[in-house]
Order: C-alpha cells, then structure tokens, then sequence
C-alpha cells in the first residue's frame, strides 16, 4: 500500500466544507459509483490527469464537449489570441456571426440561431420560444432523457396521460410541472394516445434523438417518423435536443443521421451545446426564421445573456468546428469508437458477462446486459454493483469512464489506437 497522501481525498474534503457536496454538478461526487472523485489539475490530448500526479484516458471528454481532445493546439491558438483581444463586451462582434454561419451551414434545417451560454439556457428558451410561437403551453418529453435543470423539465410521469407531470427536485412547483407531459421513450402507443388526447394543445415535443442521459439509446426510425407526423399534423413544433448528439454523433448531428433514414426529415428547432463550445460556455438554438423572428428583440418572446455570444467560447466554438468539419473526421473518429465498443464486447465475451453496446460518430454506450435496452426503465434494470465495480476497476487502472451508468462516453479525436488497446487490457483484467 503507497504511503503517500491522497491529495483527491484531501481536496474533497476541503471542497465539501465550502461547496455543497464538494462538487459544482452533482454527477462529479461519485455518488453512484462510491469513492473519491479525482480532482483534474490538466488534460491533454486524451488524457486527464488528477491532484495525485495520476494519468487517465479520459471518456468523459468533459461530458462531451472536448472532440478534439485536450488543449488542441488551433483551439488553444484560437482562445489565446481571443483573449488578448477581449472577454467580454456585451455588444455584437463579427466572431459571432461567423459562428452561427459555420452552424447553420452544417444544419440546414436551421435558418437562424441564437447564442446561449449553457445547455440549460438553450433548452429552456427553446421552450418559451415554442410556446410563443404556438401560443400553446403543454409539451412533451420522454423519460430518460435529460434536457438540462428549467423547472419545466425537471418533470417524471404522472400516474397516467390525462394527468400531468410530478416534479423530480424539490423546489419545483406542482403547477410548474402540470403542463409537461412525459412519456416513454420509443412507445409509439403512449405517443398516439397523448396527441388523441392533448395534441391541439401542444406547444411541442422535445427529444434526445439519442439518448445520452440514459447511456445511450437511440429512438427507433418509426418513433422519430411517427413524432414528425403528428407534430405536422397537429402543428406542435419538433424539438431536437442535440446539446450532447450535435457535431458529435455526425458533422449535421443526429438529424444528418435521421435524415439519412428518412428522407426529407427534419425537426422544426433544435438545440446545440457542448461542442460548439469547444469545452467553454456555449450553446445555441434555433430554427426557421419564421419561428426565429418570434424572439426579442423582434418578436415578443424575450431571451437574454450578459455572456451570450463571448468573444473566447465563441473562438474556441469556431477553431473546434473547423477542425472537425475537415474530410474524412468523421469517419476516423467512428471507427475508433466502433474498434473501442467492438474490442469491448469481445472482452465481455471472453469473461462470461452480459454486455451489449452501440455508438454513433464519437459518442458511445454499454450495458451490461445481453440485448440493448430501449428505454429508461430497461436501462435502469443494469446490475449496477457489476458496473460499479466495473467503473473502479477501470479507474483504478487509468480509465476514466462516466461515474454513472446512465451516462454515455465520448472518445476524442486524440486517443490512439495504442490508447484503445490499453484501454481493452485494462477492461480485460477489470472484468477478469
Ligand atoms: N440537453 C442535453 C441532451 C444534455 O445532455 C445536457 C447536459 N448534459 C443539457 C441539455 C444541459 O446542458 P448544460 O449542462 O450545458 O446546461
């Protein structure tokens, strides 16, 4: 046993007297998984490295935004030159327009879009921006999907459809949560019977087309097909949550990979986060102008942000989107996600234990269990003390994977294929 100090343990420790929980997002506590959270002191490329001087390959990518892996040398270039230029002005600036031109040239669904700082804030305005233009106030989400911590999303099924949502924190008001309707992820029933029953009244219905709040579950093509029909036919706007699938799962996002599914579709907003950020607070929505024209200082929906925009997220937005809109990243980054999951599975195989798995682009998930579950309920069936131990033992052996196993993975543009074969050796031992 090493002698020395724990200096993670040290941290969180001293982090807890003056943080609630230690942590600034609670999935960071480890509270799922059991131990210390590792303090980050740097990254790069594909590694992080803790408070004790330890080396990981990092899965996490910072819950998806780091793409590139850490400290990309364009994007560093990029936000360095940004910062000696200014933080922040609160006034228009020509990066801003650059950015949402590179966006809306990679999502044609998308005419204009609004610059936000958080997921959180992107989703949530997407909602008022829905209900303004519909002048409608009920909607849908589906279970196991997350779409970031506005009271209205905060919301769990009610005892059936003709009731409403029961909130999931505390501090959120029951009539907060009335109008949020929430359904089963790829239960076509349900979806018929709540547009029967509320379809005239629904501003809209918001969806991780892949869902990476509950490790990774995609939604079926008829779900996502049957979706696009009755939002048209009842004229409630489609909502694609891509705050963790855009410019992750493919260049155009998962709609680019929907769309190849089913021609001609395309949802009627969406919301971006994460890598358009490039790692710093950014994140947008937006849709047809039509809808876009609805928001202030146009329209009567009021939207807002003293950081919105930022000059440094902004640049770093910029430098992360050029370097994966290069040919063939895309491709690259697919199949080291696919020979991670792949390499995965044979080790599983070869140690008896249950595991299925799938990946789109640079996101990926796993489940130990034989077939891959499609919904939150059936996620939640996981042996999770397997998958604890799981988690530690790659942990323990410099893999970092997301402490939670309802939570997906990120493999950057960085690790290598000697990082993937280490990170099969230490799967090999940890499931041994
Ligand atoms: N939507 C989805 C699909 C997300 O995964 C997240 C964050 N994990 C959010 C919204 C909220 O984003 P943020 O944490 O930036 O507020």
């Amino acid at each position: 046993m090493s002698t020395e100090p724990d200096l993670n343990q040290a941290l969180f420790e001293r982090a807890q007297k003056v943080i609630p929980g230690g942590v600034n997002s609670p999935v960071r506590a480890f509270r799922a998984v059991g131990g210390t959270p590792r303090f980050i002191t740097r990254g790069d490329g594909a590694y992080i490295f803790d408070a004790n001087g330890r080396r990981y390959i990092d899965y996490i990518g910072s819950w998806g935004p780091m793409i590139l892996g850490h400290g990309h040398p364009a994007v560093l270039e990029a936000v360095q030159k940004a910062a000696v230029e200014g933080f922040s002005f609160g006034a228009p600036t020509e990066r801003e327009v650059e950015l949402a031109e590179a966006i809306l040239a990679l999502v044609p669904s998308m005419e204009q879009v609004r610059l936000v700082s958080s997921g959180t804030e992107a989703t949530m305005s997407a909602i008022r921006l829905a209900r303004g233009a519909t002048g409608r106030s009920k909607f849908i989400k589906f279970e196991g999907c997350y779409h970031g911590h506005t009271d209205a999303l905060l919301v769990k099924a009610g005892s059936g459809l003709a009731t409403f949502g029961n909130p999931t924190s505390a501090g959120v008001p029951p009539e907060v949560a009335q109008h949020t309707i929430v359904l089963e992820y790829n239960n076509l029933t349900q979806l018929e019977e709540a547009f029967a029953l509320h379809g005239k009244a629904l501003a809209c219905v918001m969806i991780e087309p892949i869902a990476g709040n509950m490790n990774f579950v995609r939604a079926s093509v008829p779900f996502i097909k049957r979706l696009r029909e009755l939002c048209t036919e009842y004229g409630a706007l489609f909502v694609f949550d891509e705050v963790m699938t855009g410019f992750r799962v493919a260049l155009g996002g998962a709609q680019a990979h929907y769309a190849r599914l089913i021609p001609g579709f395309k949802p009627d907003m969406s919301v971006f986060g994460k890598v358009i950020g490039g790692g710093m607070p950014l994140a947008a929505f937006g849709a047809s102008r039509a809808i876009m024209s609805h928001l202030a200082p146009l329209g009567s929906v009021y939207q807002a942000g003293t950081l919105s925009g930022n000059p440094v997220a902004t640049a770093c937005g910029l430098a992360t989107l050029r370097e994966i809109a290069k040919p063939g990243f895309f491709e690259a980054l697919s199949t080291k996600t696919r020979t991670l999951t792949d390499g995965l599975k044979t080790v599983a195989r070869e140690n008896g234990v249950p595991f299925s798995t799938d990946s789109e682009g640079g996101m990926f998930g796993f489940f130990l269990m034989d077939q891959l579950p499609q919904n939150y309920t059936t996620v939640m069936t996981t042996d999770k003390e397997r998958f604890n131990r799981f988690f530690h033992g790659m942990l323990d052996r410099g893999v970092y994977l997301a402490p939670a196993l309802y939570e997906a993975g990120f493999v950057s543009a960085a690790h290598s294929s000697a990082d993937l074969d280490a990170t099969l050796d230490a799967a090999r031992q940890a499931l041994r």
